[in-house]
């Protein structure tokens, strides 16, 4: 089976910051990690690649410094990385993302198996890029799963729901977006990671996609982003100040005056 599992590298959101004026993410000088779902995703596929002897390739569109992203991916054991980067991706929404994904898995994958995606990036949070990479393949979709079994070309997947979980039988190929409950992922063995930075991390850029410019970046996105707005604080709360107790005793007393206990 060939798994391609899509990552993307996003701000430590701890340390993110908007710049007053542009209203846009500071990035510079913002340590970068792998988003926090991509990494399940990954250990997704390893798990399979121990269990079934898949063959597992990492991808990311991003700029050049994604390729971090990718050594730390092919620390944790994946097979092969490709770090797609061209001036004509820059800008892209979800949809413009989406399609360049697509695209490469078509071209650049053309036997793949199985597309594994985190269930939402922490950055720009709309958990669109998964199902939206999946429509334009025209493959079936799971979101949230949690566990898969492979037989043979069907995939038997447990998808979170509230209060339980949907069982889901597909065929290959699909894809699925993994969620952080699915496992714990592992650890880069010291070896992997001096292995990891010495391999080769392929590139795809539009020579290999052939889109037309209009259907990439900013140009191919239909999302207009008229203006960000960071939240006034608008009441500055009460403070209660002394021992915790007494702190403790104010505050029910204010919760009871407004009938909230
Ligand atoms: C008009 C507009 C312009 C934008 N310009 C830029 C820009 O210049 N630079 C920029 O960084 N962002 C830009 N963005 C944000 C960009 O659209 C999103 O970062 C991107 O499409 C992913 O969306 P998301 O973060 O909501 O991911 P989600 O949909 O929440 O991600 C779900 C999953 O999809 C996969 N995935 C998501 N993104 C990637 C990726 N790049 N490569 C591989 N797998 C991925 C991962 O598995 C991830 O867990 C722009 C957005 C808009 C609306």
């Amino acid at each position: 089976m060939n798994i391609v599992v899509l990552i993307k590298q996003v701000p430590d959101t701890n340390e993110v910051r908007i710049d007053p004026v542009t209203k846009t993410l500071i990035r510079q000088g913002v340590p970068s990690i792998i988003n926090p779902e991509d990494k399940n995703a990954i250990e997704m596929a390893l798990t399979l690649k121990q269990k079934y002897g898949c063959k597992v390739n990492v991808v990311t569109m991003g700029p050049p410094q994604a390729d971090v992203a990718l050594r730390e991916a092919m620390a944790m054991g994946a097979d092969e990385c490709y770090l797609m980067t061209d001036r004509a991706f820059a800008g892209a929404d979800t949809y413009a993302t989406a399609k360049a994904l697509s695209t490469a898995i078509k071209k650049v994958f053309p036997d793949c198996d199985l597309v594994l995606c985190g269930r939402q990036a922490i950055d720009g949070d709309t958990a669109q890029v998964g199902p939206q990479t999946a429509e334009q393949l025209g493959i079936p979709q799971v979101t949230y799963v949690k566990e898969v079994e492979v037989t043979g070309n069907k995939l038997t997947v447990s998808r979170a729901i509230e209060n339980g979980h949907e069982i889901i039988e597909l065929s290959t190929p699909a894809l699925l977006t993994i969620v952080k409950e699915a496992n714990k992922p592992r650890y880069p063995s010291m070896s992997g990671i001096f292995d990891a930075y010495q391999a080769e991390i392929k590139t795809i850029t539009n020579d290999d996609l052939k889109l037309d410019n209009g259907e990439l970046g900013l140009k191919g996105s239909p999302t207009k982003v008229v203006s960000t707005e960071t939240p006034d604080t608008q009441r500055s709360g009460e403070v209660f100040t002394g021992n915790p107790k007494d702190c403790c005793g104010q505050l029910a007393q204010r919760l009871k005056q407004r009938h909230l206990i």
